[in-house]
C-alpha cells in the first residue's frame, strides 16, 4: 500500500467547510488554512485508523518507553510548575482531593506527580504498554478514545492535555466530551496557555 493510499482528505473540523487554501509543507504533510474560519490543518491526513494502529504497534514499546525515562528529568520541573498552576486556579479549601483527567497520559509521568500533590488522578494512554506502567503506580486508566470511554457527565474538576490536540482526528469532538464530562465550574486546562 503507498503512502497516497492511506491519506484521506477531509473537512475544516471546526466549521466543516470544505473551502481551504494551501498554507505551508511541514515535516512531509500539507496544511491548509480553511477560508471560512481560519483554522490550519493537515490536508490530506493518515487516515485514522492507521493513526490508532501506529500507537498500539508493540516493537516501538522499548524504544518510545527509554525515550520517556529520559525525559523524565527535564519534565519534572514544568509538570511541576502546571500542577501548582492548577492548585492555585482552583481552591483547595473546598475540596481535599480534586479528580484530574490526564488525557494522552503517555508514561504517566504526569500524573504520578499530581499524585503526590494528593490529586485523585485517572489517566487515558491508547498506547498498550500505558496500563502496564497504571498497574504499576496503582492508577486508573481508560485506553479507549474519549468518545468511547462513555465517562458519566460532571465527573472530572480538571482535565490536563498535553502535545495531544494535535494528533486527534476529531478535536472538535474530544472537545465537546471533555466539556460534558468536566463539573460546571472546572476547568479544561491546555497546558500551551500555562
Ligand atoms: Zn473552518
Amino acid at each position: 500500500m503507498t503512502v497516497k493510499q492511506n491519506l484521506e482528505f477531509i473537512k475544516c473540523n471546526l466549521c466543516n467547510s470544505n473551502s481551504y487554501k494551501f498554507e505551508r509543507k511541514l515535516n512531509g504533510f500539507t496544511l491548509v488554512k480553511c477560508k471560512n474560519c481560519g483554522l490550519v490543518y493537515v490536508n490530506p491526513r493518515p487516515k485514522p485508523t492507521n493513526i490508532v494502529e501506529s500507537y498500539k504497534n508493540e516493537k516501538e514499546t522499548e524504544k518510545i518507553m527509554k525515550w520517556y525515562k529520559n525525559q523524565e528529568a527535564n519534565k519534572k520541573p514544568d509538570n511541576l510548575r502546571r500542577i501548582n498552576i492548577i492548585k492555585e486556579e482552583i481552591s483547595f479549601k473546598c475540596k481535599k482531593s480534586l479528580k484530574l483527567l490526564d488525557l494522552g497520559c503517555g508514561d504517566l509521568f504526569f500524573l504520578r506527580l499530581a499524585k503526590k500533590e494528593n490529586f485523585d488522578v485517572f489517566g487515558l494512554e491508547i498506547r498498550k504498554w500505558a496500563k502496564h506502567i497504571a498497574r504499576r503506580y496503582n492508577i486508573s486508566l481508560y485506553t479507549k478514545p474519549l468518545e468511547e470511554c462513555n465517562i458519566k457527565e460532571n465527573s472530572f474538576d480538571v482535565i490536563h492535555s498535553d502535545s495531544v490536540f494535535e494528533h486527534l482526528t476529531n478535536p472538535k469532538g474530544v472537545l465537546k466530551e471533555c466539556y460534558k464530562i468536566l463539573r460546571r465550574g472546572a476547568n479544561y486546562d491546555k497546558c500551551s496557555k500555562l
